[in-house]
């Protein structure tokens, strides 16, 4: 059978396994997206500790990471977090970054974004490498 092709539809998300495969650690690139505020109360990663994240939406707690859920409670919500100039695949992940990593469709990610039409967003995640873990759920 083959694979179903991508549609503007199709959900995509950070998938973590991305990234223990390359064997590089999500958290230190978490470090960049924080504000100097958060930077500072973070200290070093070493004493990062998993904190509970609680769903308003869903109601539901989750475990995660404190960095995670600084840039998602903090720095996501400063100007700033994502500009003009920020390139589009950045952007993308870093909007997962700031709703908890739920899925989104390339339609979503376009009126979230406001910036280039849907299917280049989606020609952009399927075409050549996989970027910073973004990928289909
Ligand atoms: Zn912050």
């Amino acid at each position: 059978m083959r694979a179903l092709r991508p549609t503007v539809d199709t959900k995509f998300h950070i998938d973590f396994r991305w990234w223990e495969k390359q064997n590089r650690d999500i958290r230190v690139f978490m470090l960049d997206h924080l504000c100097p505020e958060c930077g500072d109360a973070v200290g070093s990663l070493s004493e990062v500790t998993m904190i509970d994240m609680v769903d308003s939406e869903a109601a539901e707690v989750t475990r995660v990471d404190a960095i995670w859920e600084a840039i998602r409670a903090c720095c996501s919500l400063k100007p700033g977090y994502i500009t003009p100039n920020t390139p589009l695949l950045d952007s993308i992940f870093r909007l997962f970054l700031a709703n908890g990593n739920r899925p989104l469709s390339v339609l979503e990610l376009y009126e979230r974004l406001d910036r280039r039409p849907p299917e280049t967003i989606l020609r952009v995640l399927t075409k050549g490498r996989v970027y910073l873990g973004i990928k289909p759920v």
